[in-house]
């Protein structure tokens, strides 16, 4: 049966709770454990895909087709594991779900309440799918304290109380800040904090002390003695130079074996540290550099683009080179006077993520145009290969080619798709309908045209399953026209009738995917399109 890790936040937001949870879960799984990492989100919202990405970062996808928190896709990228729809609830799924069984008389008449409705809906969520793990870490969002997260508190303490003894475990992630104009290290907001996580009937048994300056002894066992837990169970986290640090720092202060020391775990082996030992070292000293510009809408916040960022990254790992990335909105690209030249030329290899609606899709086109004209790596995700067709079909003089996305068109170069196969059976979509949860979701497999770069770029594999997240597609019709001038269709659905990949074979890398690859690479694995993707922009350096 599965051990519980329940991890909490103190203090203030932000503090990393999410990397912090992927990374115990990482430290775990290299001591040769099964673990599994889930995410309790407080809000109202049913999930995060009709959250904006300025308010809420990305949505993540998994492969079964579940739009949630950006965490998972920590989770994910630390462990391996791919996540799933049951490894992220909020409270606007809890609450759906039990007024839809009220509506059914499910209850029968019962008066229906946060106790032990909601708490237990949330403990079945817990207690779901654990499958043979050895340990499941449940994140519970927001900070101590916040109103929303009052019912899932709850809920942890009924388990801690319902499981074995020893089956639970809570570790409590704080903030211990510098007061410069003291010069000292303040303990108090975590004494607080702690308070108020006990007064909702939960003791602390490993508190995770973030702090920018190391914390002293003293302090240490200061923190211990008020808030009553070993000293050694007092973890300081001192800000990491790079996420991939994170594990092997967290390791050195001694996490992993306090954790499992309070599962009464004292033989485990020492974890196999080896793969984070590589990415730090790639990452640490890189051979070399290069530059990567991404043309988009949400620039101005970079957890807009997590996965993309970390993808980006994971294929400088793969190339062991350091990539930069510019992020250039591509709204300036439609101003009266816009120098695109001035702005790309820079760039090693040009990159136009996924994305919604009409605003700025201009100026992503005219940055694949310059990708095109002047030979540079392009790589287009999502809205970027829906893109990247309709340039192709205005050079193909197709002048009026756009989305229906972005309005009425009559060369609908993209349209929307309203039904398609997924492995449920058939799905269907009104084009008035809901936006949430609506979209061609999660794996679907492509088949990849033999000789082609993609089919190289994969190793040769004739079909391949990506993440899907849009609801628009490239119009089949528009084939033949395209690859007349250039633009082949290397991957389509396995029925043939969706266009999944485009490429220029005239071109040193022109790549266009209709799905998400950069959800499914990891450090320690860097997704094949990303290491040929900043490949291709090291030659393009070498020539520039
Ligand atoms: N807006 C486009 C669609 O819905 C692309 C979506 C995306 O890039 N994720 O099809």
């Amino acid at each position: 049966m599965a051990r519980y890790i329940f991890i909490t936040g103190g203090v203030v937001s932000s503090l990393g709770k999410g990397l912090m949870a992927a990374s115990l879960g990482a430290l775990l799984q290299a001591r040769g454990y099964k673990v599994r990492i889930r995410k309790f989100d407080p809000y109202l919202n049913v999930d995060p895909g009709t959250m904006s990405p300025y308010q809420h970062g990305e949505v993540y996808v998994t492969d079964d087709g579940a739009e949630t928190d950006l965490d998972l896709g920590h989770y994910e990228r630390f462990t391996g594991v791919s996540a799933k729809q049951a490894d992220n609830v909020t409270s606007g799924r809890v609450y759906q779900d039990i007024i839809a069984k009220e509506r059914r008389g499910d209850y029968l008449g019962a008066t229906v309440q946060v106790v032990p409705h909601v708490t237990d809906e949330i403990k079945n969520f817990a207690l779901a799918d654990q499958d043979d793990h050895d340990f499941i870490l449940c994140e519970i969002g927001g900070t101590v304290g916040d109103i929303e997260s009052l019912p899932f508190m709850e809920a942890i303490r009924q388990l801690r109380n319902e499981l074995e003894p020893g089956r639970t475990l809570s570790v409590h992630v704080t903030l211990v800040p510098f007061i410069a104009a003291a010069g000292e290290l303040k303990t108090k907001p975590t004494q607080h904090s702690v308070r108020e996580l006990a007064s909702l009937g939960i003791k602390p048994d490993v508190l995770l002390c973030r702090c920018e300056h190391p914390l002293p002894d003293g302090e240490r066992a200061k923190i211990a003695q008020f808030c009553n837990v070993r000293t050694e169970a007092v973890i300081p986290a001192l800000d990491a130079p790079s996420i991939y640090s994170v594990p092997l720092q967290y390791h050195e202060e001694g996490l992993d074996s306090e954790v499992l020391r309070g599962f009464g775990i004292t033989d485990a082996p020492e974890p196999d540290m080896a793969r984070w030992r590589d990415v730090t070292d790639r990452y640490f000293n890189p051979e070399g550099e290069v530059t990567i510009g991404v043309v988009g809408k949400y620039v101005g916040l970079q957890d807009a683009y997590k996965s993309l960022n970390e993808a980006l990254v994971h294929g400088g790992l793969a190339n062991r080179v350091k990539v930069n990335i510019q992020w250039i909105d591509a709204e300036i690209f439609e101003q009266d006077t816009p120098d695109v030249t001035a702005q790309l030329e820079p760039m090693h290899g040009i990159l136009v993520p996924g994305g919604f609606g009409e605003r700025g899709s201009e100026g992503k086109i005219a940055s694949v145009r310059f990708a095109r004209e002047h030979n540079v790596p392009f790589f287009g995700i999502c809205l970027g290969m829906q893109l990247a067709c309709i340039e192709s079909a205005r050079t193909a003089g197709h002048e009026d080619a756009s989305s229906t996305e972005f309005g009425e068109t009559n060369e609908p170069v993209v349209g929307i798709i309203e039904e398609w196969m997924s492995e449920e059976g058939l799905e269907k979509r009104e084009a008035g309908g809901d936006l949430g949860g609506t979209m061609r979701l999660g794996a679907y497999d492509a088949v990849l045209a033999g000789n082609s770069h993609v089919s190289r770029i994969y190793s040769g594999a004739e079909e391949i399953s990506e993440r899907h997240r849009h609801r628009y597609e490239v119009n089949a019709a528009y084939r033949s026209a395209l690859e007349q001038d250039g633009l082949i269709f290397s991957g389509m659905s396995p029925d043939g009738l969706l266009p999944e990949i485009v490429e220029r074979p005239d071109h040193p890398w022109f790549v266009g995917v209709q799905f998400h690859p950069e959800l499914k690479s990891k450090p320690f694995a860097p997704h094949p399109l990303f290491a040929g993707f900043v490949a291709a922009a090291l030659r393009q350096s070498r020539l520039v």
